[in-house]
């Protein structure tokens, strides 16, 4: 009966869980665990997406060192083109479409990590050593480019790309060291700048993480904030029941679509001797009544199926789907029944009188001939014979045999 949220928001997650992780700033990049499955589910299509995107213009660009190949190690230009086209471009093909199939996070991350760092690096690593021609070394920091690959390009998740980051740190200075025409100090130096482009890159990973997480939590945030304002646009602050705009939707909805053809119960709830009941007692006492007839309703109703609305002042309404009239006639009966047990004293009335209620029900198949309107209509005629009759009672009444049963177990709704 309710309206379509249009914002999706993760089962399970409320504004706490979101609010206490916005407040620690998750230092370690890491969500409480339901949070970091719905930050997962929220993000990981897209992201694998990207990856694969990302993937494929790793592989171009990868593909393009052939250029630089051929001009500074030709006596291996056969090699890279073997390795290069033959082997390690399938590979990163089959990778880019293992992405498709949506893995579990951490063999995402591993797969795009360990394959920028093993087919990438590696390979240029293997390149350059089997190499013997004067320039080939030239490539030797290509493997600078693998790091901006996973921490820029791919935006590989934080902890992954430091394992990565570290892989590279040591591939690079193993290939340094056994490069013979590089001296001690040099391979210092070159390690040393290396490091640092290493630790400036896992930095902006850090920080571009962070930013992403936070966008997640904040727009989840924003959803919780939007969704919390329409329920409470649709409520009735004093009886917590829904009010009449929602009483509106409601019947927007049941006319349009949904109910046509659907057998539709109203009942009109209204209580008895109420303006007196204020007069004597005071208008916050009348209110704390109001409450207690609105708890008693609610809670004698099926959850998510009927819908309870305060109508008016001491008037209540409630769409009760699928239900023909004699046992709508019944719900109300308990209803009345369990309002009159509450024994809410009533101070305008005789000593030992309690509040009680009127209430007026029809029912009908709602159809393009017989809208809503027309089911409340007539539910509203009910219910000023139920109070032209003396009140305390509920109209049309059943016949006297189907009145026995109305305490049936079958009829408790919760
Ligand atoms: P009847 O048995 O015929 O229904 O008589 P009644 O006195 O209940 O009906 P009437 O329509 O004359 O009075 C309704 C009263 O409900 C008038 C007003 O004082 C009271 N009322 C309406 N809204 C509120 C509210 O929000 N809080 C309180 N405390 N009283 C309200
Ligand atoms: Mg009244
Ligand atoms: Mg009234």
């Amino acid at each position: 009966m309710d309206r379509v949220t249009v914002e999706t928001i993760p089962a399970g997650i409320d504004s706490t869980i979101v609010e206490r992780t916005i407040d620690s700033g998750f230092p370690l990049l890491m969500f409480p665990r339901r949070l970091e499955a719905a930050f997962e589910r929220e993000v990981g299509a897209d992201r694998c997406r990207q990856l694969a995107i990302g993937g494929l213009f790793g592989i171009v660009l990868y593909n393009l060192f052939l250029i630089s190949d051929w001009l500074t190690a030709p006596d291996t230009f056969q090699t890279a083109v073997g390795l290069r086209l033959g082997i390690i471009t399938p590979i990163g093909f089959l990778l880019i479409a293992a992405l498709f199939l949506n893995p579990p996070v951490a063999v995402r991350e591993f797969l795009v990590a360990a394959g920028a760092v093993i087919l990438g690096g590696g390979s240029n690593l293997y390149l350059m050593l089997i190499g013997h021609s004067p320039h080939h070394d030239a490539q030797r920091q290509i493997i600078i480019l693998i790091v901006l690959f996973i921490t820029m390009v791919q935006r590989v998740r934080f902890w992954y790309a430091v394992a990565a980051c570290l892989g590279c740190v040591a591939m690079h200075a193993v290939g340094l060291a056994m490069l013979p025409a590089y001296p001690f100090e040099f391979q210092v130096s070159a390690n040393a700048v290396f490091g640092c482009a290493v630790i400036l890159s896992i930095f902006a990973s850090y920080v571009l993480e962070r930013e992403m997480r936070m966008n997640f939590l904040l727009s989840l945030r924003g959803r919780l904030q939007r969704r919390d304002l329409d329920v409470e646009s649709r409520r009735d602050p004093l009886t917590g029941l829904r009010n009449r705009r929602s009483l509106d939707e409601v019947i927007e909805v049941c006319n349009q679509c949904k109910a046509i053809g659907e057998e539709l119960a109203i009942v009109l709830l209204d209580i008895d001797h109420f303006k007196a009941f204020n007069d004597t007692a005071g208008h916050q006492a009348g209110d704390v009544c109001l409450k207690r007839v609105a708890g008693i309703i609610q809670s004698e109703l099926r959850d998510h199926v009927d819908a309870a609305f305060r109508f008016g002042g001491e008037e209540f309404i409630l769409v009760l789907r699928g239900i023909d009239l004699p046992t709508a006639i019944k719900i109300s009966e308990r209803i009345r029944c369990a309002i009159e047990d509450a024994a809410i004293p009533h101070p305008a009335l005789a000593l030992g009188e309690v509040v009680t209620v009127s209430m007026g029900v029809a029912s009908a198949i709602v159809s393009r001939e017989v809208r809503v309107g027309a089911i409340i209509s007539a539910a509203d005629s009910a219910l000023y014979a139920a109070k032209r009759n003396g009140r305390n009672q509920v109209s049309p009444r059943l016949p006297i045999a189907d009145v026995v049963d109305m305490t049936d177990r079958k009829f408790r709704m919760k």
